[in-house]
């Protein structure tokens, strides 16, 4: 299995465009000990030819282009062969819209994250303009699915996680196990578990990490009242369905516990959280606990 990760921060990136917290003003110093990432988006391939996008961010198009293996091999073509959402997000799921330059799309989700995206969004017509412009492959929670043909030596599996409806859909649809889903995809030799929004622990969730080889997680916030200690926002990460890291019951004990024997990366990380910095306490309790925090343009291979 081939990983490239394409971004690696929350919604709004780091440094966001309108923000002057300590991590963004660090980010755009040069020389700066906060590493600048682009909106969550990872590509995961079996051969290196054909690659699955997890989450397809609004920085879509810069992300295809830092990375070589995703580059077109002839005048219209793309080495993407399916797009992979976790949830609704905006921030997950944008992207498709920018992916309009008539090519042929598949997209693997859930019915509930399909008919949110899809439904009364008049902007989706950009992407119907010719009959299967877009092949929606639907994720059952629990199933295993083969990603591509029947030949693909990679597989899915949808895992339901505590989460929560997109901001943009709250109140107009019913809360659904299908909003909010983590993979688990393997190859013959590895077992890779992506989980970017989690709200807290389930049994679901623990169960994906077991013999991980390789483990994404959330890391959006360090602690639960993070942005209102900075000023710079009213919610707590719960509330916003992301389990904090640090403190008693954070994910950081549990998935020391968890994913001993993985390699395992905190993703999705806002920009107010101190583990971006690489000289605060925060990062060196996270690689003290053997995690480390997933960075743009990392590569992984088996
Ligand atoms: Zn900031």
């Amino acid at each position: 299995m081939k990983i490239r990760v394409l971004g690696s921060a929350a919604g709004g990136g780091a440094p966001q465009w309108n923000c002057g917290c300590f991590n963004c003003r660090e980010g755009r110093r040069p020389g700066g000990r906060v590493r600048p990432r682009t909106q969550e988006s990872v590509a995961v391939s079996a051969d290196g030819e054909s690659w699955f996008l997890v989450n397809v961010s609004p920085e879509v198009r810069a992300q295809i282009e830092s990375c070589r293996d995703l580059w077109p091999k002839a005048e219209r073509h793309t080495p993407i062969a399916g797009i992979l959402l976790t949830n609704g997000d905006l921030d997950h799921c944008l992207g498709l819209l920018s992916l309009r330059e008539s090519q042929p799309l598949v997209v693997y989700a859930t019915e509930a994250v399909r008919a949110g995206f899809t439904e009364d969004n008049v902007l989706y017509r950009t992407l119907e303009r010719f009959p299967g412009q877009v092949t929606w492959r639907r994720l059952e929670l629990g199933r295993e699915q083969p990603l591509g043909g029947p030949a693909s030596s990679l597989r899915v599996t949808a895992v339901p996680a505590p989460g929560k409806l997109p901001l943009h859909l709250e109140g107009r649809r019913q809360p659904s196990p299908e909003d909010n889903v983590g993979f688990v995809i393997r190859d013959a030799r590895w077992k890779l578990t992506y989980l970017s929004g989690v709200a807290g622990p389930s049994p679901e969730v623990e169960e994906t990490l077991r013999d991980a080889q390789v483990v994404f997680f959330d890391g959006t916030f360090w602690s639960s009242d993070e942005l209102i200690v900075a000023g710079l926002g009213t919610r707590r990460a719960e509330e916003m369905a992301h389990w904090p890291i640090g403190g008693p019951g954070g994910s950081l004990g549990f998935l020391g516990r968890a994913t001993k024997g993985s390699l395992s990366f905190y993703i999705h990380v806002n920009n107010t959280n101190p583990i971006l910095h690489e000289d605060s306490p925060e990062r060196q309790a996270i690689e003290a606990a053997g995690m480390k925090v997933a960075v743009d343009g990392m590569e992984l291979d088996t």
